[in-house]
């Protein structure tokens, strides 16, 4: 099956991202009851387990398509499988999936109820190289489907293939992460990948992980504002007037996960 065909079950327009499925992203107006996510889900599975899009398909155990809530407000991004990954058949099982989960349990977040979580590209690079843009660019339609089904309001951009893969933008997730963007409608917010946090385990003001601990609060604000219904995209990309994202806890939890 193409990946740019429209799936059984699904409300979602075959120009990805052109038609009313788009509008509806922009605008936040479709309605969970005009749609049949979950059927639509599986059949996008099964599709991705038959797709020879890219050169990916001839070392993949098997598609690695999602995990998580395909009806929640917050879809986590990540570069491609891993050897963990390409054997499981889920996204972000490894120590650096295992950081991810904690990180976002630090602020409030539960990845398995909160976020749905995917790649960019399904299938594992060998020798967990990073995708090339032709990968990347055969992928997308998957991605994009993925989008238009789960209809999330916040994207999370896990490292820099990610950054790539999605808003085309190429190296300086140093200086870009944490500043939000809006995509299509949606609002990104690229980070450092957990498998860069894993090589620098400090969590002193400042470092990669302190840092990242400070984007996944504003991802937590980003989220409550939208629920209530109130976000303003401000200049700096930050978060004014929001809820308190986490408690001297999770706080607690965050050090916790460090390790
Ligand atoms: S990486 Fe994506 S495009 Fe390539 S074969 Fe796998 S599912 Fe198809």
């Amino acid at each position: 099956m193409d990946p740019t065909e429209p799936l059984a079950g699904a409300m979602v327009q075959p120009s990805l991202f052109g038609g009313a499925a788009s509008d509806a992203i922009a605008d936040g107006s479709a309605s969970a009851a005009t749609r049949d996510p979950t059927a639509a889900l599986a059949a996008l599975h099964g599709a991705c387990g038959a797709c020879r899009r890219c050169g990916l398909a001839l070392g993949r155990q098997q598609v690695v398509v999602s995990r998580g809530n395909p009806a929640a407000s917050l879809m986590v991004i990540g570069e491609g499988p891993g050897a963990q990954e390409d054997a499981s058949g889920s996204p972000f099982v490894g120590r650096a999936g295992q950081l991810l989960d904690q990180m976002f349990a630090s602020v409030a977040i539960d990845t398995r109820q909160d976020a749905y979580v995917c790649n960019v590209v399904k299938c594992r690079p060998p020798d967990n190289r990073k995708p090339t843009p032709e990968e990347m660019a055969a992928c997308l339609p998957w991605l994009l489907q993925q989008i238009e089904l789960v209809q999330p309001k916040v994207l999370v951009l896990a490292g820099a293939t990610a950054m790539e893969g999605v808003l085309g933008l190429k190296g300086g997730i140093t200086k870009l992460r944490g500043q939000w963007r809006q995509w299509r409608g949606l609002w990104c917010l690229p980070i450092f990948h957990p498998s860069y946090l894993l090589r620098n385990p400090s969590r002193e003001r400042g470092t990669p992980k302190w840092l990242t601990w400070q984007d996944l609060q504003d991802v937590r604000r980003r989220l409550h504002q939208l629920e209530a219904g109130s976000a303003q995209l401000d200049a700096g990309g930050a978060s004014a007037g929001a809820a308190p994202a986490t408690t001297p806890a999770a706080g607690r939890a965050m050090d916790a996960s460090a390790d």
